[in-house]
């Protein structure tokens, strides 16, 4: 049995990083260990975001690369949206988590690669460690607090029998191309049935003539997989084939995303969730990597000073569950009605939907994407297209 840290952080994505970073910073030993051999390897993400969040996050530019257009398009329809001063970047993935993990790394964490957590040790109903594979041996760890970034695995939670595997989620493939005739600071969203069902296709430039070009859609309300339609999408898709001729794949990607709206509990005896092992991304588009990174912040605070100060029970550590949801509940809700809404969407009601983000300005629409559904915002929507918000305003209601 390994002994002598305060808090086992399971999984170094960014939820795991930024969580084992914040709460080394308050004083606590803290292990953080992950099944891969690499931080940020493989990628299960295309590294969508916006610049301001992440800015206030104090993400660095250099793992972004500018958006300066996004165009949305239909089956018959498409718009674009200028960004003189850009709004949605495009993130280094592997560059930035790599940096999340050194950041915690000098902020004393010990990192364990390799090493797959099986299990979890309980005594009575209290999670008090886990049981971890590493090259063939197996070891137990043990520590007050257990917190699961295992992402859409949710290793600790469902071992724990604390929660069951997410029924609905996304199911994304993507190509990580040498694409050169591609525009650099274009991206690309596209829906409808020449796409994929139930979700959407897209193209997210990086910088240096590399694109993410992928397709993802949602289980169960669609059983459509994703590598089935990748191809056909990047070679026949007329929004996107023609910027993609002679474009050659480096890497591949395939990845799932929990969508299933707001998780209420996250936070139990001995054990708290980060990110999407919480179902914390936005369902609105699958975007969850900004959410992983702020909600590691507020979990590894409250973790962090609640070991330190002899005090892990699980009414200190919901401190952090109950900030959750109230700075994220609401638009969470609503993201995942919209997102449950268009999911069913055929092709003449996308068409309809673009002709009535037509009469948005840029900002508007960037401030929609990014899943805020604050009341300014809402506000300009109903001036400029009523009856949008008036029939998410009925879901809302009836949800
Ligand atoms: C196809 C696709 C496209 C996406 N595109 C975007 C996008 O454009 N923008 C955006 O913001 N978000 C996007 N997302 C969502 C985003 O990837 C996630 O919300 C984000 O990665 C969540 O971070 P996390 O740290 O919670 O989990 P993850 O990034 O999934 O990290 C979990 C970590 O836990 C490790 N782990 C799992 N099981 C175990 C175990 N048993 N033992 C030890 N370690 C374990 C994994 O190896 C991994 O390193 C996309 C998701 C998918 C699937």
């Amino acid at each position: 049995m390994t002994t002598g840290f305060d808090v086992l952080v399971v999984g170094a994505g960014p939820a795991g990083c930024v969580t084992a970073e914040e709460a080394a910073r308050r004083g606590a030993r803290v292990c953080l260990i992950e099944q891969s051999e690499e931080i940020g390897y493989p990628i299960r993400t295309s590294g969508g975001s916006f610049i301001s969040e992440l800015r206030e996050l104090g993400i660095s530019e250099r793992f972004f690369h500018a958006i300066r257009r996004v165009k949305f398009a239909s089956r018959n329809r498409s718009i674009a949206f200028d960004y003189p001063e850009p709004v949605v970047c495009v993130l280094d993935v592997r560059a930035l988590y790599q940096h999340l993990a050194l950041m915690a790394a000098s902020a004393g964490v010990e990192l364990r690669l390799g090493s797959r957590v099986i299990d979890v040790v309980r005594e009575g109903t209290r999670v008090c460690g886990v049981i971890v594979r590493t090259g063939g041996a197996t070891h137990n760890y043990a520590a007050p607090v257990v917190v699961d970034c295992s992402g859409f695995a949710a290793v600790v939670l469902r071992k724990a029998g604390l929660r069951d595997s997410f029924r609905r989620f996304g199911f994304g493939a993507e190509y990580d191309l040498y694409a050169p005739r591609y525009p650099e600071d274009e991206a690309l969203l596209v829906v409808g049935s020449d796409v994929i069902p139930c979700g959407y296709g897209w193209a997210f430039p990086r910088g240096g003539g590399r694109v993410r070009v992928g397709v993802g859609t949602i289980h169960p309300d669609t059983r459509a997989v994703p590598q089935r339609y990748l191809d056909r999408f990047m070679h026949e898709c007329a929004a996107i084939a023609p910027s993609l001729i002679g474009a050659q794949p480096l890497e591949r990607h395939v990845g799932y995303i929990p969508s299933e709206g707001v998780c209420r509990e996250f936070v139990f005896d001995g054990v708290m969730a980060v990110g999407d092992a919480a179902g914390q991304a936005s369902t609105l588009l699958g975007e969850g990597i900004r959410y992983s990174i702020k909600a590691g912040r507020m979990a590894g605070r409250v973790v962090g000073e609640a070991v330190v100060s002899g005090d892990p029970s699980r009414a200190r550590l919901s401190q952090y569950q109950a900030r959750w949801l109230a700075e994220h509940g609401r638009f969470m809700r609503l993201a995942y009605i919209i997102n449950r809404r268009i999911a069913r969407y055929d092709d003449a009601k996308w068409d309809r939907g673009i002709a009535l983000l037509e009469k948005l300005s840029p900002q508007v629409f960037s401030r929609l994407l990014m899943s805020d559904f604050s009341p300014g915002v809402l506000a300009r929507v109903v001036a400029a297209a009523p009856r949008v918000l008036a029939s998410v305003f009925r879901s809302f209601v009836a949800n």
